[in-house]
C-alpha cells in the first residue's frame, strides 16, 4: 500500500489524512468543499506544530507530512490509482451509498474501499458495490492523531485477506486495530452510547446535576472525561443518530434515546460545535479548553 485517498476533510478526514501522511503514505484528500479542504490542511498544520512543540516530531517530519498530502475537489481525479480509499464524509446513509456506488465504478478493481462510519452498516454500504468482499469498516477515534484504537469492522462478505491487510496497515500507522463484526453500533458505540444515554436519563430524572454526574464518572470510574462532557464533544446530534441506528437495528427499547437528548437536538443545542450542550461553550476559550484535554 502506497497511495491512500481520504474522502471528506472534516473532523475525522483531516485526522486520518494526517496519520497516513505522517507514516509516509501518499495521501489524496478529497472534499466537495474547497473551504473544508483549506480548513482541513490548516488543522493538520496546527496539530503538527503542536507535536513539534512537544518534540514528538522534527521540522523535517512536519514538512514531509504536509508534502505527502494533495487535495482534490473531484472524487474522480482523487481516487485514480489508489490502493485504498478511506471514506470519512458526512454520516448519512444515502450519501455513503452514492459515494460507494461511484467509487466502485471509478476505482481500480484491486482498490480496497473502507469507511469510517460510526454506525451505518458496512454490509449495507458494501452491497452498493460489486466488490463487497473488498469493503470494510475502518473506524478511527477522534482525535485521530492521538487515539490508538481503530475498530476494524468486517462486513458480511469481507474476506479474511482484506481484513488482515487492513489490520496490518493500521499497525503500520502505530494504531491498535481490533477486529469486530458488523452489527449496529459495532463495539465502541454499542457500549459507549447506552452509557451516555443513561447519563442523560439520570439528569432527566433529576437524580443529579450535569457536573455531579460527570464528576462521579471521572473520579469514581477514572474516566478522563465525564459522559455528558463527552457527549458535547462528540455532538449531541451524532449521539442521537447512533442511538437511533441501534434502536432501529435491534428493535430493543434499551437503546431508545432519552427525550431530553431528542429535545436538545431539536433546540439546536448540539454541544461544543453549536456553542452549547450540557455545558456552555459560548466563550470560545471554553470550547478550546475541552479540545485541549485531548491534546
Ligand atoms: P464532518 O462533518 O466534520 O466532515 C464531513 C466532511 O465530508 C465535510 O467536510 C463535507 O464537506 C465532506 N463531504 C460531504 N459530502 C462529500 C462528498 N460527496 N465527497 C467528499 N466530501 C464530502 O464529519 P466527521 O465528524 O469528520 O465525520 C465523518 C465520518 O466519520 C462520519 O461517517 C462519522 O460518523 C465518522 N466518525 C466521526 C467521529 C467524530 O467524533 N466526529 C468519530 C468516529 C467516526
Amino acid at each position: 500500500m502506497k497511495t491512500i485517498a481520504v474522502i471528506g476533510a472534516g473532523t475525522m478526514g483531516n485526522g486520518i489524512a494526517h496519520v497516513f501522511a505522517q507514516h509516509n503514505f501518499t495521501v489524496h484528500l478529497i472534499d466537495i468543499s474547497e473551504t473544508a479542504l483549506e480548513k482541513g490542511l490548516a488543522t493538520i498544520a496546527k496539530n503538527l506544530d503542536r507535536m513539534l512543540a512537544k518534540e514528538k516530531i522534527t521540522e523535517a517530519e512536519k514538512a514531509t507530512t504536509l508534502q505527502n498530502i494533495t487535495t482534490f475537489t473531484s472524487m474522480e481525479n482523487g481516487v485514480k490509482n489508489v490502493d485504498l480509499v478511506v471514506e470519512a464524509a458526512t454520516e448519512n446513509v444515502d450519501l455513503k451509498l452514492k459515494i460507494f456506488t461511484q467509487l466502485d465504478e471509478i476505482c481500480d478493481a484491486k482498490t480496497i474501499l473502507a469507511t469510517n462510519t460510526s454506525s451505518i452498516s458496512i454490509t449495507q454500504i458494501a452491497a452498493a458495490t460489486k466488490r463487497p468482499e473488498q469493503v470494510i469498516g475502518m473506524h478511527f477515534m477522534n482525535p485521530v492523531p492521538m487515539m490508538k484504537l481503530v475498530e476494524i469492522i468486517r462486513g458480511y462478505n469481507t474476506t479474511d485477506e482484506i481484513t488482515q491487510t487492513i489490520m496490518q496497515l493500521s499497525e503500520q500507522l502505530h494504531k491498535v486495530p481490533v477486529e469486530v463484526n458488523d452489527y449496529p453500533g459495532f463495539v465502541a458505540n454499542r457500549i459507549l452510547m447506552p452509557m451516555i444515554n443513561e447519563s442523560i436519563e439520570t439528569l432527566y430524572n433529576g437524580v443529579a446535576g450535569v457536573s455531579e454526574i460527570d464528576t462521579v464518572m471521572k473520579l469514581g470510574m477514572a474516566h478522563p472525561m465525564g459522559p455528558l462532557q463527552l457527549a458535547d464533544f462528540i455532538g449531541l446530534d451524532v449521539c442521537l443518530s447512533i442511538l437511533n441506528v441501534m434502536y432501529d437495528g435491534f428493535k430493543n427499547p434499551k437503546y431508545a434515546p432519552c427525550p431530553l437528548l431528542v429535545n436538545m437536538v431539536m433546540a439546536g443545542k448540539l454541544g461544543v460545535k453549536s456553542g452549547e450542550g450540557f455545558y456552555d461553550y459560548s466563550e470560545s476559550r471554553k470550547a478550546e479548553n475541552v479540545a485541549k484535554q485531548f491534546a
